[in-house]
């Protein structure tokens, strides 16, 4: 089935009690049953909903996966993943990824006993370097929050199958309209819907999708035993985000791309991010793993001062000033104080992220009245 087919009819099925199009909200916290244990297998909420059910389908349809786990949010589907693993087990981890997913890592499950360690995946000899028999997971994402650094996911996967460690790709910026991981090898891909799945910033929520059903029931049994389950009402919000995945992806990438050639064109803008151009270093990988290059893309100013980086992030008037990204509206963001400041700023420099980046995620509007605002802003 082609992507748009797809996406608009993604685990939802007419409503078996009413054949209402729209999956329902089951605004419910459990299901009567006939007899002790004798149920539609619904017992209990936390466990099993059909409006998530439908959702959990769809997130599998959509990533080319056989199952797919909703979560509460994002890092609660990251959460989830580090919880398979025990005390002494190493991940292996990118070193220019989500703050949140870093701050997870080293502020909560260090304490546990499970290690971490950083590396440049961009090249994945790095990976194999330091890999050993504790390496139990190898965690990236690409392309890469905020610096769009692209990692080859194909190469990662054959590390990470020899040493027989999971690998599980972090796909919220490409979105599976651009790139599906477990295509090319991964064991399991992790979403924050809140941002292109959802795609109209109303919704926090996060996602699993796996091939192997050993894996699926472990990560289900930490679903159900830790709680962190999406609510009906959101579930629905992303079902019906997921209906114009394509159509506004390729308006995303439309305008991204635009976007990226104004800004490289621009006299006082130094460097801009952003994996489409063809000497981007990633530019190899990413054509041959994705179908586009998105929305996504920071930049500098030759003015590199944090007071002119601040400056343009508060003049803009069609862009707002806010973390996230992947919705329909255009946002600004400052990645050193807002979205990565939990990474202490030493890290932060040492793998380029200068206090005087801005990160763009470009919506869907009019690309000439986008335009128009950010070379205003920058004046
Ligand atoms: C937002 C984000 C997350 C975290 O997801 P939440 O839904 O905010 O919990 C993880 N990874 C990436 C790349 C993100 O952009």
């Amino acid at each position: 089935m082609k992507l748009a087919t797809k996406y608009i009819h993604a685990g939802t099925e007419p409503d078996p009690s009413t054949g209402a199009i729209m999956t329902p909200i089951y605004q419910t916290s459990t299901y009567v049953q006939e007899a002790p244990g004798v149920n539609k297998g619904y017992e209990y909420a936390r466990s099993q909903n059909p409006t998530r059910k439908a959702l959990e389908d769809a997130y599998a349809q959509i990533e080319n996966g056989k199952f797919g786990l909703a979560f509460s949010s994002g890092v609660a589907a990251t959460d989830a993943v580090i919880k398979l693993l025990e005390p002494g087990d190493e991940v292996i981890a990118a070193n220019d990824m989500y703050g949140g997913t870093y701050r997870l890592f080293t502020k909560v499950f260090e304490k546990f006993g499970i290690r971490f360690r950083y590396v440049d995946t961009t090249n994945p000899e790095n990976i194999s370097a330091v890999i050993s028999s504790q390496t139990k997971l190898i965690w990236i994402e690409t392309p890469t929050n905020p610096l769009m650094n692209i990692t080859d996911i194909k190469a990662v996967a054959a590390i990470a199958n020899n040493a027989g460690a999971l690998l599980c790709v972090d796909n919220t910026f490409a979105s599976p309209y651009l790139q599906n991981p477990l295509d090319l090898g991964a064991d399991i891909v992790m979403h924050s819907a809140t941002k292109y799945l959802g795609g109209h910033s109303d919704v926090i929520q996060g996602c699993l999708v796996m091939n192997d059903a050993t894996l699926r029931e472990k990560l289900y049994f930490i679903q159900k035993s830790c709680g962190a389950v999406p609510g009906p009402m959101d579930c629905f919000l992303v079902l019906r985000g997921i209906k114009t995945l394509h159509v506004r992806m390729q308006r995303h990438c439309e305008n991204g791309e635009k976007m990226a050639a104004f800004l490289r064109n621009h006299p006082k803008v130094s460097q801009v991010y952003w994996c489409g151009f063809t000497d981007h270093p990633g530019y190899a990988v990413a054509s041959k793993q994705m179908r586009g290059f998105g929305g996504m893309m920071s930049f500098t100013l030759k003015d590199d001062s944090v007071e002119n980086a601040r400056r343009v992030l508060s003049s803009t008037k069609v862009f707002a000033l806010a973390e996230s990204l992947g919705g329909v509206e255009s946002l600004i963001n400052h990645p050193a104080s807002m979205t990565h400041a939990s990474i202490p700023r030493e890290e932060r420099i040492k793998n380029g992220l200068s206090d005087s980046l801005i990160r763009l995620s470009v919506g869907i509007e009019d690309i000439d009245d986008l335009i128009a605002d950010i070379n205003a802003a920058i004046g």
